[in-house]
């Protein structure tokens, strides 16, 4: 094995206007389980986490107006917000990533879970909000 498999999907993140009611769909008709809910103030965020094999849907809501996923929301609507990916060394992964010029939105910081984390501009990912989280 190369270092091929190395990288995981951890999550989907969905932006929804109401937590509520996208769990009436993914809950309630889909009939998927929510293991974990939290609010996470660095993001301005409401989320819920619901696994799906060995990655995970999370459900985004915005806890006050004028965040990046409220105006998201605004401008877009809801829909998918951002894949996450693990990642073995997100140090290592953040220096190289630094040195080749990519765009990223953030240092690593702890986010929902505690777990270090960064977002990669979608400028830089071909159009896709990247967020990677250390394993
Ligand atoms: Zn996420």
């Amino acid at each position: 094995m190369t270092g091929s498999n190395e990288f995981k999907i951890d999550h989907l993140g969905i932006a929804v206007s109401s937590i509520e009611e996208a769990l009436a769909f993914y809950r309630d008709q889909l009939g998927m389980t929510v293991t974990h809910r939290e609010t996470v103030g660095a993001e301005k965020v409401h989320t819920a986490m619901l696994p799906a094999g060995d990655a995970r849907i999370e459900l985004i809501e915005p806890s006050e107006p004028g965040t990046s996923i409220g105006k998201f929301l605004e401008k877009r609507g809801p829909g998918l917000h951002h894949i996450a990916l693990k990642v073995p060394d997100l140090n290592a992964s953040v220096e190289k990533l630094k040195a080749s010029g990519a765009k990223l939105l953030n240092e690593p910081r702890p986010g929902a879970g505690g777990h270090i984390y960064v977002f990669v501009h979608p400028a830089s990912t071909g159009g896709v909000l990247l967020e990677l989280i250390q394993e």
